[in-house]
């Protein structure tokens, strides 16, 4: 297969005229020279956090503090969930997932709820999507017997140091909330040695350097924070101590694309463009082993092509920054994957 057109190429993102070829799934050149294409070839998204499960409960709980909301076992969203048939919740996640891939996102790492059934629903939910659903399961260890990693609540919950080394032995990601509402579960959540954290919205000056010096990325979910009213995230203190990663977070409170999550994280913090895109492709792929989000030979081909004729793009001088913070569903010609 060849792709044309403007192509971000490398980590860089830099922007050359030319074609992607691919065999077998597999970047195997990108040629430069002139081309009549006028699309724009973007790697495509990684969304580093969702929680597709609550698919079914979109825009729940108005008003309601974000443990009201969210916090298991009795959380509005857990009683949505138990008040839900299996065939529901699939049919919900399957239409998040079918969203994602039509805004170009390639694969997602679910923090999943439900033990190994979840996962399972996961699995039946994306199968005939050209989307990559991987699960982080939670409760029992065990789970990780079938789950792509473990995606644990918070530290304030449990003693998951168990789930910590299962998922080692296992060699599977271990993530965890923290410091979501406040800083109290921070130092637990970075004794457990975490592959990463998600939120961080209020670190203090003693967890920004254990950050920098257990080398741990950080998943930010900038308009999930705003909606549950944490707060933002010190982005710009954390771009400079570690890797910054982008997800979405649970679909009852945000939509799942991540045009709009990459347009909020760019005017929440002095980021350049380029490292906002970072943050939403190669920094998520990442965290899951994924060989995708950099247009370079040898990796894997998923690819996001956009219509640089639409009527949102026609014109664009810039094109990271007209990815990054204009361009949107309706310019998404195809997502390959
Ligand atoms: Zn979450």
């Amino acid at each position: 297969m060849i792709v044309e057109g403007t192509v971000l190429r490398g980590r860089s993102f830099e922007p050359i005229e030319g074609r992607v070829v691919i065999d077998d799934g597999e970047i195997t050149a990108i040629e430069e020279e002139r081309v009549e294409s006028e699309r724009i070839v973007v790697p495509a998204f990684v969304n580093a956090h969702t929680h597709v499960g609550d698919s079914i409960a979109k825009d729940a709980g108005a008003g309601l503090t974000l443990e009201e909301l969210v916090a298991p076992p009795d959380g509005l969203k857990h009683r949505l969930l138990r008040a839900a048939d299996r065939s529901e919740l699939v049919a919900g996640m399957h239409s998040s997932a079918r969203l994602m891939s039509e805004t170009g996102t390639a694969a997602f790492l679910d923090f999943r709820e439900g033990g190994p059934d979840g996962v399972t629903a996961l699995r039946e939910a994306v199968a005939d999507l050209p989307i990559r659903g991987l699960a982080f399961g939670r409760g029992d260890p065990a789970v990780l017997d079938t789950a792509d990693g473990y995606g644990a609540s918070g530290a304030a919950d449990a003693d998951f140091s168990t789930a910590r080394e299962a998922a080692r032995e296992a060699d599977k990601p271990f993530g965890i909330h923290a410091g979501e509402v406040n800083a109290r579960d921070l130092d637990p959540a970075l004794d457990l040695e975490p592959d990463f954290l998600v939120h961080v919205v209020h670190p203090e000056p003693d967890h920004l350097d254990r950050i920098e010096r257990q080398g741990v990325p950080i998943v930010l979910c900038p308009r999930s924070n705003l909606a549950t009213d944490v707060g933002t995230a010190p982005i710009d203190d954390l771009h400079e101590r570690t890797t910054l990663a982008l997800g979405t977070d649970n679909v009852m409170t945000c939509s799942p694309s991540m045009f709009r999550e990459m347009a909020t994280l760019w005017s929440l913090a002095d980021l350049d463009a380029r490292e906002v895109l970072r943050a939403a492709t190669v920094a998520g792929a990442e965290l899951a082993g994924l060989d995708c989000g950099v247009i370079e030979p040898g990796r894997a081909a998923t690819l996001t092509v956009l219509d640089g004729t639409s009527d949102n793009l026609v014109g664009v001088k810039d094109p990271v920054r007209a990815v990054v913070r204009r361009a949107d569903r309706a310019d998404v010609v195809k997502t390959v994957r």
